[in-house]
């Protein structure tokens, strides 16, 4: 184990000691410890005993994907090499309040900003639907049209957008059932054929019942030659939502596509569409471009600034610039958590 996270650790045995001092202010990070980052990533992940968060140990780190991009492309190496490289914490000491990083790539092979951003979806997502679902009856499902596999990610979107478009005018299968329906495209590679898979998760609001082996047909009048579709009711609108704003592109794919197909992903365009919605959920517009969006996830203490007093001890709050080894320190104290519980409880 990494020595830090060691003494990290060493730090915390109940997650309740001080986390920083207003002495102990951090100066600017510096990058070179890296790799220290990445262990004591793997050692948190190992640490943790959700499934989902033990699966990510098999997937790529940061640095992976950054040595990868360093043959491809220096300018977005480096770009990703700062993102959250640094943290903004405002913090009383014991209690931390709100992070942030002080620099997000916001690309979307990243994997800090891939799940800040399904992570802000969501929650944007989420609270939309519960909205429209108060006024319009309907059953909530959860919708995915696929396409054959295509050599380029470029050429298969563009084909399955258009497909799509047409699928969403036909009087007697879309707009017979559908009333409302947003979401997300997601791509998967396949080494072995060298192609991309892309597909499409929707989450819509159907009307009238409508079978499986009927939009699989529609589908198929449509597209030609794709014909796997599969449609089920949402028991749970947390979870589905979830489902359908996750990432887009898993890391580890990245990691065994070929140079070219690589560079085409490194290379796609920055606000490339990744969104669709209509009908009801007309209105659930899925912000992507969080150029101006706090990247706090805590907003509940949005409003809290240094000098301020600590909402659970009354100590006064001060803010202070960690790196990313200090910061994985902070969740691995628990202290970002606890500090959410309680409030909750
Ligand atoms: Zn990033
Ligand atoms: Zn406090």
């Amino acid at each position: 184990m990494n020595q830090s996270a060691v003494q990290l650790q060493r730090h915390s045995p109940n997650g309740e000691k001080l986390l920083f001092s207003r002495e102990n202010r951090v100066a600017a990070p510096s990058l070179d410890t890296v790799q220290q980052v990445d262990n004591a990533e793997r050692e948190f992940r190992r640490a943790s005993q959700s499934k989902s968060e033990r699966w990510t140990l098999r997937t790529p780190t940061k640095r992976d994907i950054i040595r990868r991009l360093e043959n491809v492309s220096a300018e977005d190496a480096s770009r990703l090499k700062q993102c959250c490289s640094s943290f903004r914490v405002l913090t009383c000491g014991e209690h931390t309040l709100r992070s942030y990083p002080t620099f997000r790539c916001k690309k979307l092979f990243c994997p800090d900003c891939a799940a800040e951003r399904a992570t802000r979806l969501g929650n944007q997502t989420e609270a939309k639907i519960r909205e429209v679902m108060k006024t319009t009856s309907g059953r909530l499902c959860f919708l995915t049209l696929t396409m054959k596999n295509a050599a380029t990610l470029g050429g298969g979107l563009a084909r399955l957008k258009k497909d799509f478009a047409k699928f969403k005018r036909s009087k007697k299968d879309w707009k017979a059932h559908i009333k409302g329906y947003f979401g997300a495209f997601e791509y998967t590679f396949n080494p072995k054929t060298n192609d991309f898979h892309i597909h499409l998760h929707l989450i819509v609001l159907r009307g009238k019942f409508w079978n499986q082996s009927d939009i699989s047909d529609a589908w198929r009048d449509v597209t030609g030659d794709s014909f796997i579709v599969d449609i089920r009711e949402i028991k749970n609108t947390h979870k589905g939502v979830k489902e359908v704003c996750k990432y887009p592109m898993k890391p580890a794919d990245l990691m065994t596509m070929p140079d070219d197909k690589f560079l085409e992903v490194v290379k796609m365009k920055k606000g490339t569409r990744m969104f669709v919605s209509g009908g009801c959920f007309y209105n659930v517009k899925l912000d992507d471009d969080a150029d101006d969006a706090d990247d706090n996830i805590f907003s509940k203490f949005a409003d809290l600034t240094e000098g301020d007093a600590c909402p659970f001890c009354k100590q006064e709050l001060f803010d202070v610039l960690v790196n990313r080894q200090q910061h994985i320190g902070l969740h691995e104290l628990n202290a970002i958590p606890s500090v959410v519980k309680t409030n909750s409880s």
